[in-house]
């Protein structure tokens, strides 16, 4: 490929939005271009570079046993009523009408279609596992699009599907594609940490992320050094017992002229934060009021209250809620007595964090302006309608697993999942099989997805320097960069072309051809697009009888000759 005759080209000036080296350098290198928030178009430089991702995907992807298929864009909704998908993905979820006013959702992911075509097979046991595959283009209306390729709502995705008798045949494909995750980001030059995840809006039980850790991921993973690593709507962590004798005391009322905050409750009473209550009340989708109680130091993790409480959305209650629905007071909610003041008709839950429970006579707020309690206990002055974990981790937090370590928490981007479904989709669509006895038989369901852009981004994250991207020899859009400088003299136009031919006929070569750009501008691009190898031919290199070699990688210059360069392997 001609340089001069590359369609997009590099670019000095980017958006100040591009924070993300990924997204800079991208742009500058001329990968990609903005059509609109979190939407780009892939350049031939970019495709080539997702084209190479996405063979490595496949590749790896089809040693499970995979076959590729594609479905299509647009989804009927119904399909996804009949999973309870739309409430899941809310308002992330893309919806068009056609014509006759049926609705479709652009797919977000594919697991009601794929097992919407499993069932027109009607299956067997004989025909189970069934595993596929395929490479498409995704939509997410995701709220805030950030960092160019790392978060977009319009993604080229691989996502692929298995469908079994029982969650013991699952578990071989699903080791499988564990296996074929850690190849292809080995072979993409990428290191991952597995990570157990949360299903989220997929569904299902127990899954895992494969993590790449860089300071521009969105995610935070904890990590422990006896190897437990989980993201943090998964961690766990000890919740260490505090010095108390577990006495009872009487429940007590008393004036608390203060703030709202919960360090104007420390100050007023000389207690410890862990002492106090925490009191958030949170709006789920279905307008229910969820009050959340958890240790002072504590804080709630919105993913797992949503997990042990089903729902989808949630948002903060207002001031006027608290007040108007509640019948409480901002910064002195409490959970003592606040059913018995409900507005009438208000749908309403009291959660409690398990660690409510090792602590005796808490303080915190009476649902009345500037008057708190004392000596607050669980059973005997209020009762959760659900318990279990909803604590966000911290850094330094013990861990779980070993008890005996402390988790760190880190900054990562989600380069793949693999997603242990079970029966979520199968459940509600009906989707048998038929099992030996002749009796239908829910599939058990998992799916598996790789982000091809995201990939691209993170790899430049991970391989970049000041100059620019440093990309893998696996999929560097060219195995050469050929600067051709003192092109005016016929001798070297001559050589540094028969090269170029020579090269090409094994080789994918960008050529650098440009008669009027100087040779610092053209060794500034070449670092800035990140090919591997570059080459110049200049009358210099030529009186070296040769071809000056550089690494990308690597500051040496070395000068080969014509046989050299010819007789190396790349
Ligand atoms: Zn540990």
């Amino acid at each position: 490929m001609l340089y001069s005759k590359l369609f997009g080209k590099t670019t000095k000036t980017v958006s100040r939005d591009a924070t993300a080296a990924s997204h800079r350098l991208l742009l500058q290198a001329g990968f990609i271009r903005q059509l609109s928030a979190g939407r780009y178009t892939l350049l031939p430089l970019g495709l080539k570079v997702a084209k190479k991702i996405e063979q490595i995907i496949r590749e790896e992807v089809e040693k499970t046993g995979a076959q590729e298929l594609i479905v299509p864009t647009l989804h009927p909704i119904e399909l996804w009523q009949q999973a309870n998908r739309d409430q899941k993905f809310g308002s992330a979820m893309m919806r068009v009408t056609d014509r006759n006013n049926a609705e479709f959702t652009l797919g977000a992911t594919a697991e009601v279609v794929m097992l919407d075509l499993v069932k027109q097979f009607s299956p067997s046991y004989k025909d189970l596992p069934i595993n596929i595959y395929q490479f498409s283009q995704k939509f997410r209306d995701e709220a805030r699009p950030t960092g160019g390729l790392l978060r977009t709502r319009e993604f080229v995705m691989k996502d692929a599907y298995s469908f079994d008798i029982d969650e013991k045949e699952h578990q071989k494909i699903y080791q499988a594609y564990w296996q074929a995750y850690k190849n292809i980001a080995k072979r993409l030059d990428l290191s991952t940490v597995v990570v157990e995840s949360d299903n989220g809006a997929i569904g299902g039980t127990i899954s895992h992320e494969f993590m790449v850790e860089t300071d521009v991921g969105e995610d935070l993973i904890a990590k422990c050094s006896c190897g437990y690593a989980a993201n943090l709507e998964r961690a766990t962590f000890v919740k260490d017992k505090k010095p108390q004798d577990g006495q009872m005391k009487p429940l007590q009322e008393v004036e608390a002229v203060r703030g709202s905050t919960m360090a104007d409750g420390v100050k007023l009473h000389g207690l410890p934060l862990w002492q106090q209550t925490k009191d958030v009340v949170f709006v789920d989708e279905n307008n229910r009021f969820i009050l959340t109680l958890i240790r002072g130091d504590f804080n709630v993790n919105e993913t797992k209250l949503k997990n042990l409480t089903g729902a989808n959305e949630l948002r903060h209650a207002t001031d006027e809620e608290i007040i108007n629905i509640l019948h409480s007071y901002p910064g002195f909610i409490s959970p003592v007595g606040i059913k018995e003041g409900l507005k009438e008709g208000t749908s309403f839950i009291l959660v409690a964090d398990d660690s409510m429970r090792q602590i005796t006579n808490m303080y915190g707020g009476s649902n009345r302006k500037n008057i708190d309690l004392l000596n607050i206990n669980i059973d005997r002055d209020w009762q959760p309608d659900i318990e279990g974990d909803i604590a966000q981790v911290e850094d330094g937090y013990l861990c779980a697993k070993c008890q005996k370590n402390q988790l760190h928490l880190t900054k990562a981007v989600e380069f793949g999942n693999i997603f242990n479904i079970g029966f979520a989709y199968s459940d509600p669509m009906n989707g048998n099989y038929i099992a030996k006895d002749g009796t239908p038989t829910k599939i058990y369901m998992g799916s598996y997805g790789i982000g091809i852009g995201r990939a691209m981004a993170t790899i430049v994250e991970t391989h970049h320097d000041t100059k620019g991207i440093i990309w893998p020899k696996s999929i560097s859009p060219f195995h050469f960069h050929l600067i051709g400088l003192d092109l005016d003299d016929p001798n070297v136009s001559q050589a540094v072309g028969d090269i170029y031919q020579k090269l090409s006929q094994k080789f994918e070569v960008l050529f650098d051809d440009r008669l009027s750009t100087t040779p610092g501008e053209k060794f500034a691009d070449a670092d800035l697009i990140g090919i591997p190898i570059r080459l110049v031919v200049s009358r210099k290199s030529l009186q070296a009888r040769g071809i000056e070699y550089k690494e990308r990688s690597h500051p040496e210059i070395r000068i080969l000759s014509p046989t050299d360069l010819f007789a190396q392997s790349y």
